[in-house]
């Protein structure tokens, strides 16, 4: 089996020397047990997990396991079906206001790490009657089925994502690639079409779901805009979702 390795340089900052350590057990006392040791980038206050497995693993394990060690049967239950469609809102309402009051297009979207598919779901009911193109990029076998039903195409790699796209989300996944910047910047932000939009939304580092299992960043405000502003991006919103649990972001790509 493959060992995770210790993280001693900085994904963010590529600050190289001593990380302070962060006492989760303590931030949390008595909500939270977690035997995961998390650090501290001393240069740009990133906070990651100490070890890490090697990239390819850790995108492997999305595949399947990942919603097995969700749920008994890995299937999605209906409270996270519920979940899915609640986060969805305050990001489509937030886009819908700058699509008033920027003029910015909506007719084409895609949604890395999209899940059930609720957003782009909700997106072509609810909220852009101009959607004409939707694609989820979803590695989780258990998700397929979902996007089948509601009438989603998906490709499982975001390498098989073809063309530009005017809005791109990532809800609730930059925290769990093991290179976000990486990942973000030569992966992502090429699929953005020049002035078109990516719309992050990550946990807040001042919740206990921040440093859940499968996490390996917690970021704060500060970090998350520093990662986009890094990839290329003008941020144009950063602010505060679910009372204070996560972080809203969007970031529009230069000409
Ligand atoms: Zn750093």
């Amino acid at each position: 089996m493959t060992q995770p390795d210790q993280i001693t340089q900085c994904h963010l900052c590529n600050y190289h020397g001593e990380m302070d350590e962060l006492d989760v057990s303590a931030m949390f006392k008595f909500r939270f047990v977690t035997n995961q040791k998390w650090k501290v980038c001393r240069s740009c206050d990133l906070v990651f997990r100490d070890e890490m497995l090697p990239e390819e693993v850790n995108e492997e394990y999305y595949e399947y396991q990942y919603r097995e060690d969700l749920r008994p049967d890995g299937f999605p239950e209906a409270n996270d079906i519920r979940i899915a469609y609640v986060r969805a809102q305050p990001q489509l309402a937030f886009l819908s206001n700058l699509q008033d009051k920027d003029k910015i297009t909506v007719e084409s979207m895609i949604d890395v790490g999209a899940g059930l598919g609720a957003t782009l779901h909700y997106a072509k009911s609810r909220y852009f009657e101009g959607i004409n193109r939707v694609l989820a990029v979803e590695k989780s076998q258990q998700s397929w089925p979902f996007l089948d039903f509601i009438g989603i195409p998906y490709v499982s790699d975001i390498s098989e994502a073809e063309g530009q796209w005017d809005v791109m989300i990532a809800s609730h996944v930059v925290e769990h690639f093991r290179n976000p910047l990486d990942y973000v910047r030569d992966k992502m932000v090429p699929l953005i079409r020049p002035n078109g939009l990516l719309l992050v939304e990550v946990p807040n580092h001042t919740s206990t779901s921040a440093f859940s299992a499968a996490h390996l960043y917690a970021f704060k405000q500060e970090t998350i805009g520093q990662l986009l502003t890094m990839a290329g991006l003008h941020v144009l919103m950063n602010t505060l979702v679910n009372n204070n649990k996560s972080i809203l972001i969007a970031g529009r790509k230069g000409k």
